[in-house]
Parts: C-alpha cells; sequence; structure tokens
C-alpha cells in the first residue's frame, strides 16, 4: 500500500462524540448538559478541523473565537443578569473540557479569558462585600461584560513573571502606581497566552501608593489593560514544544497609564479570592481533561480500524493493545471521577480534604493526559504519530499540563505531601 492510499479517508463522517461526562450517568444539570453539548458539537464539527493549522504555525485561533462569540459561549460565566449565559465553576469546567478534546490551545486560551469573567461574576459573588464595594463592583464588570457580549472582547489573564510570584509565594513584580491620572503601570508577563491578539490584557499587579512602598500581595490589583494603549508591547518569539496556538509571548508594560475604571476588583477583592477560592486554580485542567479523552478516543477508533485519514486495518484482536487500552480506560475513569468529585465540591473556604483533593485532581489530570497520550502512541504505533493524524498534537500539548503555575505537578505533590502530614500552624521546631 502507498503512503497515498494509507491516508485515504475511510469515512467522510464521522459519528457525533459521546459526552466526556454522559448528563443521566453524571447527574449534570440541564444547563451543564446543554452547554457541554454545546462545546461538544462546536468543537466536533468545527474546532477539530482548523487544529492542526494552529499548531503548525503556531497562530492564534481567531476565527474559533468569532465562533465562540457567535454562539454566546465566550459569556459562558458572565451572570445571565448581565446578559451572559450565567456557567458557575462546575458548569464551566464540563463544557470546557469538551472544547479541550478538539483543540487544546483553544480550550487554554478560553481558559485566561474566561477567568476574568468567573473571578468577577461566580467567584466574586460567593464572596460577601459591604455595599459601597458591591455597588463598585457591579459597574466595574457591567463595562467588562458590555464589550465582551456586543463586541466580541477578549480577555487574556498574564500573571507569570518566571519567579515566586505566579507560585503565589511572591507579590507581583509588575507594579500599579496610582496616580492622579488613573494606574501607571510597569512590569513584565511572561508566558501572556493570547499575546498580540487579546483586546485586554488583564493584568496581575501590585498596587503601590508611592514609587518607593514596600509590595505586598495583599495589595494585588486586577487591571484591564487595553492592548493598544501606549507602552504596551509584545516581544520574542514563540515556538514551543506543544499548545502553540495559544501564542504565549512576553508582555511589556512600559509606564502604560490605565482609567480606574478599568479595575476589574475593587481594591482586595482578588486576594481575598485567591486565598477562599482555591479551586479557582484548578481552572487550567479541563483542556487537559479533553486531551486525555480526544488520546483515549484516537486509540479506540484506530484499533479497530476506523479512524478515518488511515487504513481500514484492525488491529484490536492482539492481547498487548487490549491490555494497553484497558490501562487507559483505568486511568481515564480513575482521572474523570477524581476531577468530577473536586470540581463538584468547589466552594469557598474548602475544608482541608477538600483541598488535598483539589491537588490530587489538579496533578493527575495533568500528569495523566500526558501518560495516556504517551501510551496511545505506544499502542497505536509508528504509522500513529504521523503528522497528518493529531495523536501526536495531543502528546505534545499534553505535556505543558504540569508545568503551569501556580499548581504545577511538583507543587502539588508539594502540598499534598505537607498538607497531609501537618495540621495548620504545626512545625518540628523543639
Ligand atoms: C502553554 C502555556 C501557556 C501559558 N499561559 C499562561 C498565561 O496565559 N498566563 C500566565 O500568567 N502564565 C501562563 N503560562 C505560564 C505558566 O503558568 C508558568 O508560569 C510557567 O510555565 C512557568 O515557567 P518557569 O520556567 O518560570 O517555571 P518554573 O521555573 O518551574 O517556576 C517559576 C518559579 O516558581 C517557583 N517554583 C516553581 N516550582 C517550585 C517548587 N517546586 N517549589 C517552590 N517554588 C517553585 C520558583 O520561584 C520558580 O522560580 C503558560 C505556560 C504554558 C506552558
Amino acid at each position: 500500500m502507498t503512503l497515498a492510499e494509507a491516508h485515504l479517508p475511510i469515512a467522510d463522517t464521522v459519528a457525533d462524540d459521546a459526552p466526556i461526562f454522559d448528563p443521566a450517568s453524571w447527574n449534570l444539570t440541564d444547563q451543564q448538559a446543554d452547554l457541554s453539548a454545546r462545546a461538544r458539537s462546536l468543537g466536533q464539527t468545527v474546532f477539530a478541523d482548523r487544529a492542526a493549522r494552529y499548531d503548525r504555525d503556531a497562530t492564534f485561533p481567531t476565527e474559533n473565537y468569532r465562533d465562540l462569540h457567535t454562539s454566546g459561549m465566550l459569556g459562558i460565566c458572565i451572570p445571565k443578569e448581565n446578559g451572559g449565559l450565567g456557567a458557575d465553576l462546575k458548569t464551566y469546567m464540563l463544557a470546557a473540557s469538551e472544547i479541550g478534546r478538539y483543540c487544546g490551545a483553544t480550550a487554554l486560551t478560553f481558559n485566561m479569558h474566561v477567568s476574568s469573567c468567573l473571578w468577577t461574576g461566580f467567584l466574586a459573588d460567593g464572596l460577601k462585600m459591604d455595599a459601597a464595594t458591591q455597588a463598585e463592583h457591579e459597574a466595574m464588570r457591567q463595562r467588562h461584560y458590555a464589550r465582551i457580549l456586543d463586541q466580541g472582547a477578549i480577555y487574556a489573564q498574564p500573571f507569570s513573571e518566571g519567579g515566586a510570584a505566579a507560585a503565589g509565594a511572591k507579590a507581583f513584580g509588575t507594579t500599579a502606581l496610582r496616580t492622579d491620572e488613573g494606574w501607571r503601570i510597569n512590569g513584565k508577563k511572561i508566558f501572556a497566552s493570547l499575546s498580540g491578539h487579546a483586546d485586554y490584557y488583564g493584568a496581575l499587579c501590585t498596587e503601590l501608593d508611592h514609587p518607593d512602598a514596600e509590595p505586598s500581595r495583599r495589595n494585588t490589583m486586577y487591571i484591564a489593560v487595553p492592548a493598544d494603549t501606549k507602552g504596551v508591547s509584545v516581544v520574542g518569539d514563540w515556538d514551543p514544544l506543544g499548545m502553540r496556538g495559544t501564542v504565549s509571548r512576553t508582555l511589556l508594560f512600559d509606564n502604560v497609564l490605565v482609567p480606574y475604571e478599568e479595575q476589574l476588583m475593587p481594591r482586595g477583592i482578588y486576594f481575598s479570592a485567591a486565598k477562599r477560592w482555591p479551586h479557582m486554580f484548578m481552572t487550567l485542567t479541563p483542556s487537559y481533561m479533553g486531551i486525555a479523552q480526544a488520546a483515549y478516543d484516537f486509540t479506540v477508533r484506530y484499533l479497530r480500524g476506523e479512524m478515518p485519514g488511515t487504513p481500514p486495518v484492525k488491529r484490536r484482536m492482539y492481547p498487548t493493545k487490549q491490555l494497553a487500552v484497558a490501562q487507559m480506560r483505568l486511568m481515564l475513569e480513575q482521572t474523570k471521577s477524581l476531577w468530577f468529585q473536586s470540581i463538584s465540591e468547589a466552594r469557598p473556604d474548602p475544608d482541608k480534604e477538600q483541598l488535598l483533593r483539589a491537588w490530587c485532581a489538579q496533578y493527575t489530570v495533568m500528569e495523566n493526559a500526558n501518560e495516556i497520550a504517551q501510551l496511545a502512541i505506544r499502542t497505536c504505533g509508528g504509522q500513529s504519530m504521523l503528522k497528518s493524524l493529531h495523536l501526536e498534537r495531543l502528546y505534545r500539548d499534553s505535556r505543558c499540563g504540569s508545568l503551569m503555575l501556580p499548581w504545577t505537578a511538583e507543587l502539588c505533590m508539594d502540598m499534598i505531601g505537607k498538607g497531609t502530614l501537618y495540621e495548620a500552624g504545626e512545625s518540628d521546631d523543639a
């Protein structure tokens, strides 16, 4: 058989994929089932075909964002009273995992955008604010939501700076100085997904009331910097192993003047939300939950000889391949169950067990996605890793999950071990 023959499609159309989380089995609400179905349909019918190009060229999935806007999904976490779809954290996570199944880079960048609405919407609404702060917050968020819903504005979420700040251990080095004209922002953000493509950078920075003030994490501010403001620049190239369509280049803020109204949250609210809502940091996982499912789906179709773009050769009769699929299924079921439990118990001020489980779920999704993808390649065999198929992209994209702060796989291990052996305030000092 020639290579050309080997890549003839065996079917023009593929049946609709089953949900990752079947609504009846997992007891989903109507809204969860509906938004997951919308995301899956968009992913399977539109995003899947475009994903190879974004990956090959390391370009931003602009067309996908137009579709996300048209379908209303850009406002998935904007509260209903403000005109959005009103998804809570769990509902968003379930829907986003369906996007990750078809285009990891779209799901990961979508998370950065959606975070701006989750932090200001569902999460902030779970915290008590005095009436004046609440009113201030409402006016602020309405401005951002209107841009997203009416104009399709996209928000990025640059917090990483290459040091301990993104790990939650230090104040952000990017500073926002209060001046008579507004915020004067200076700093550098690395791995700023959507750089050059977002309309607003939802930058985390440390408020200073005078230039020599001592930076403190308590003074973290969350400010939307319009991308076209003087002093904002995107530098460096972007040619990474995986998640190439995220275009996560370096962002520089050089004396950028931003009006006060661009704040995303009133003073002090981000710091409080970050402390009280730790599950928020799990929002990086749905992309990888989707990738784990996609690598498994690929393997089943491929071994059954049903993978479009490959010859109809069955490989399922070999016991070693059956064993590998069993191993993948076990890992996938374990990953799904732990993740589902953890996102189901997301709440402000979770107890210690819930927090430990969140770290376990984060670690499990990020590491298992990669493990499942590598098993898929080993099991399907040489032809399965050709660039003409999407498995090798899933493999490369899956490797990125464990690297993402503040809950990298390593930091999860640190926190799980320490958190299990010590109660709050305990030490071994005599
Ligand atoms: C595809 C992709 C997209 C991304 N998109 C975004 C984005 O949109 N916005 C964003 O803000 N970031 C984004 N990131 C960045 C990501 O969250 C991390 O900040 C980044 O990968 C860290 O890179 P690093 O080389 O500085 O990591 P590391 O060197 O691992 O960590 C940086 C610092 O964290 C601390 N640290 C790390 N590990 C430990 C440990 N075990 N114990 C104690 N301290 C530790 C140390 O201070 C260390 O210097 C993205 C990353 C990837 C791969």
